[in-house]
């Protein structure tokens, strides 16, 4: 995996989403899945929204969705995007998931103001940020 963008910064890892982290780093999607009721979610959390079941695991995703929403970043707003800015910053509605649906705050790397739109299928990628993480980042697909 290369670096998409060098410089940007890595996640804080915590308990609860250390996994979601590491999984990216090897090339997986992968969410939280209840173990009660089999509910996806995103971002980490104790218990499940739906049964409040506290057992839970990991789950691999196809890593791929649709754009639900986006918008340019004109303005650096962090010292590490400023060699790239005008960027996006994009909500991903994912596939495959049980329950409510799971959107995430992400990026849609190699698009432009006309390619990228709302309901572009997408594809994960991922951005490596060093200590064996990635940030999930999508592609269009195809
Ligand atoms: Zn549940």
């Amino acid at each position: 995996m290369s670096q998409n963008r060098p410089g940007l910064p890595s996640p804080t890892l915590s308990v609860l989403t250390e996994g979601y982290w590491k999984a990216a780093g090897e090339g997986r999607l992968s969410l939280q899945r209840c173990g009660g009721c089999g509910a996806h979610r995103h971002p980490p959390t104790a218990a499940c929204y739906r049964c409040q079941s506290l057992e839970w695991k990991w789950d691999d995703l196809p890593g791929t969705g649709t754009v639900f929403t986006y918008t340019w970043v004109e303005h650096p707003v962090h010292p590490a995007t400023v060699d790239y800015v005008p960027y996006n910053v994009a909500v991903v509605e994912l596939d495959g998931v049980e329950g409510e649906p799971v959107r995430l705050a992400t990026a849609i790397l190699g698009v432009d103001r006309d390619s990228l739109v709302v309901g572009l299928p997408v594809t994960v990628d991922f951005d490596p940020t060093g200590d064996g993480v990635a940030l999930p980042v999508f592609r269009a697909t195809g």
